[in-house]
């Protein structure tokens, strides 16, 4: 199934899946564009949190979490992502 999305540059593009995903490189700058999709099935092992009382959160797209030992709000670090625009 093709997407479309478009570059940092401004080039629409059309992706294909392939094997990594929606990946190419923009014919218009040569950069490599990767597109994110909404709502992925596939989720990856899932973020945990360790409260510093010792018990470990999964964590899952939330910016914060309550611990269910102590209660203690925990803050999600959040990775430093590259993101266009
Ligand atoms: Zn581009
Ligand atoms: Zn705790």
């Amino acid at each position: 199934m093709a997407r479309k999305g478009r570059c940092r540059c401004g080039e629409m593009l059309r992706f294909e899946k392939g094997p990594q995903g929606y990946k190419m490189r923009c014919p218009g700058c040569g950069s490599v564009v990767r597109l994110r999709v909404d709502g992925g099935k596939r989720v990856h092992r899932p973020a945990t949190l360790q409260c510093p009382c010792g018990a470990v959160l999964v964590i899952g797209g939330v910016k914060s979490a309550t611990c269910p030992c102590c209660q203690k709000t925990l803050l999600v670090p959040i990775e430093p992502k590259s993101t266009g625009d």
